[in-house]
């Protein structure tokens, strides 16, 4: 069985024209920065094509990149569940979680990657890519055999301002093969001593405008929607839009609600993470766990059975999440940046959010949403958004704009085609 699956991609035709809307001229600066790598052939690899961040970036940035004329592919790796589960370890190290990969895990690690790396050279002979981009640890141990056939971009999306020692020292191996390693901080390579500076870039990620998700939703139509589900359709409504991972930090978010509720004592809370991704088999421990922090309060909603996408698409219910609710959460305690965010923003919600790298990089505390460092913290936030509705709607439309002028897909596709063009002209 291969170890590949291209990702047919469902998706709309991009129509770069119909970015100039969100920046004036938009369309033409980036036709010049792809027009001297026209016809180049770039192969994508992660490890899900559904359920969080890279899978959402990747559903956008490939058509985005072949309306441009540089011909993209991407694929994920099948893989058995003890391999995801391995990997999922390795992320949550790589974040700065404790203990180490014991050697069956290292094992279990390496000999996947190794079967992936067969599968990788049969796509390079077929496809013959220009360039290799392995997103995240999952693809990293195909990199030896990635380099054979094309220069590799290493894409790191997690939070690496911490991490595990032991983690780190497992990686930088791998990191150590490929021609670029991008990340989304500056700050994420210092813990990787032995990575030559001249090779990392930092590419910030970002959402694009133009699919179903990102698309305005006013308030009374979120609030009809959300009601399908359980949800009130009138009173003061906070959420999480997440997967149920511990960096998420559920179980703290139901804390700043408990706090919260005393003083606004209708509140609902919605915490949306379907679980999508393949490659996360720890959401459901972390989901049980905000389960039992939740209490059976019936005005908390815990939506994470995929089958409710059913009733509307899991978009819809993202988007409806966002612009039902009064003031949005993302109380992580580590984010390597934070799409979840960047969508709650690009709907004007007014953000309360846990003191991130991802958080940082976004926000401006008091301007266009709040940093918070604690349950408590988030809490008085959300209250502070409550009593004051002037400087909530403030806030998210001071969010709205710092979206539209920095994290928006052009900016990002364009950052990447300049990473391209420089790895082709090495290859000249
Ligand atoms: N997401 C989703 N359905 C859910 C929960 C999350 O589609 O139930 C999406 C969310 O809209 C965002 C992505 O998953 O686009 C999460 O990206 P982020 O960078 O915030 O976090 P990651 O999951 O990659 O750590």
């Amino acid at each position: 069985m291969s170890n590949l699956r291209e990702v047919t991609l469902a998706r709309r035709a991009v129509r770069i024209a119909h970015y100039n809307r969100f920046q004036k001229g938009i369309a033409s600066q980036l036709r010049c920065i792809a027009k001297p790598i026209e016809g180049l052939r770039v192969i994508h690899i992660n490890s899900t094509a559904h359920g969080g961040g890279v899978a959402e970036l990747l559903e956008s940035q490939v058509p985005f990149e072949r309306a441009l004329g540089i011909s993209s592919h991407w694929f994920t790796i099948d893989a058995p569940p003890a391999f995801f589960k391995v990997t999922k370890r390795l992320h949550d190290l790589l974040q700065g979680g404790r203990n180490a990969l014991g050697s069956r895990e290292r094992k279990i690690y390496l000999d996947v990657g190794r079967a992936v790396g067969e599968d990788v050279r049969k796509a390079a002979d077929a496809y013959r890519p220009d360039i290799i981009v392995l997103h995240d640890p999952q693809t990293l141990g195909a990199v030896h055999a990635a380099a054979e056939r094309a220069p590799v971009i290493a894409r790191l999306h997690g939070d690496l301002l911490t991490p595990n020692p032991r983690a780190a020292a497992f990686v930088e191996p791998f990191l150590e093969k490929a021609d670029r390693i991008v990340v989304s901080s500056e700050d994420y390579m210092k813990r990787f001593p032995s990575i030559p500076r001249g090779r990392v870039e930092v590419v910030y990620p970002a959402i694009d405008p133009l699919v179903s998700k990102n698309a305005l939703m006013g308030n009374a139509e979120a609030r009809t929607l959300l009601r399908k589900f359980g949800v009130r359709e009138t009173g003061p409504l906070i959420a999480q839009v997440s997967r149920f991972d511990p960096w998420k930090d559920p179980v703290g978010v139901i804390r700043a609600y408990r706090i919260t509720k005393r003083a606004i004592p209708r509140l609902q809370l919605v915490l949306l993470g379907l679980f999508l991704a393949k490659d996360d088999p720890e959401a459901a421990t972390v989901f049980s766990r905000a389960q039992k922090e939740a209490k059976g309060d019936p005005d908390i909603f815990l939506f994470a059975d995929p089958k409710l996408a059913r009733k509307v698409s899991d978009e819809t219910m993202v988007r409806a999440v966002y612009a039902g609710s009064d003031v949005v959460i993302q109380k992580s305690i580590r984010e390597g940046f934070g799409l979840t965010m960047t969508e709650a923003m690009w709907q004007g919600r007014p953000l309360v959010a846990g003191r991130t790298t991802g958080a940082c990089i976004q926000i401006k505390n008091g301007r266009n949403g709040i940093l918070v460092n604690s349950p408590e913290e988030a809490a008085d936030a959300v209250i502070q958004l409550f009593h004051g509705p002037a400087k909530a709607k403030a806030l998210g439309k001071a969010a709205h704009e710092s979206v539209r002028r920095s994290f928006l897909m052009p900016r990002f596709v364009a950052d990447n085609l300049r990473i391209y063009r420089t790895l082709r002209r090495k290859e000249k």
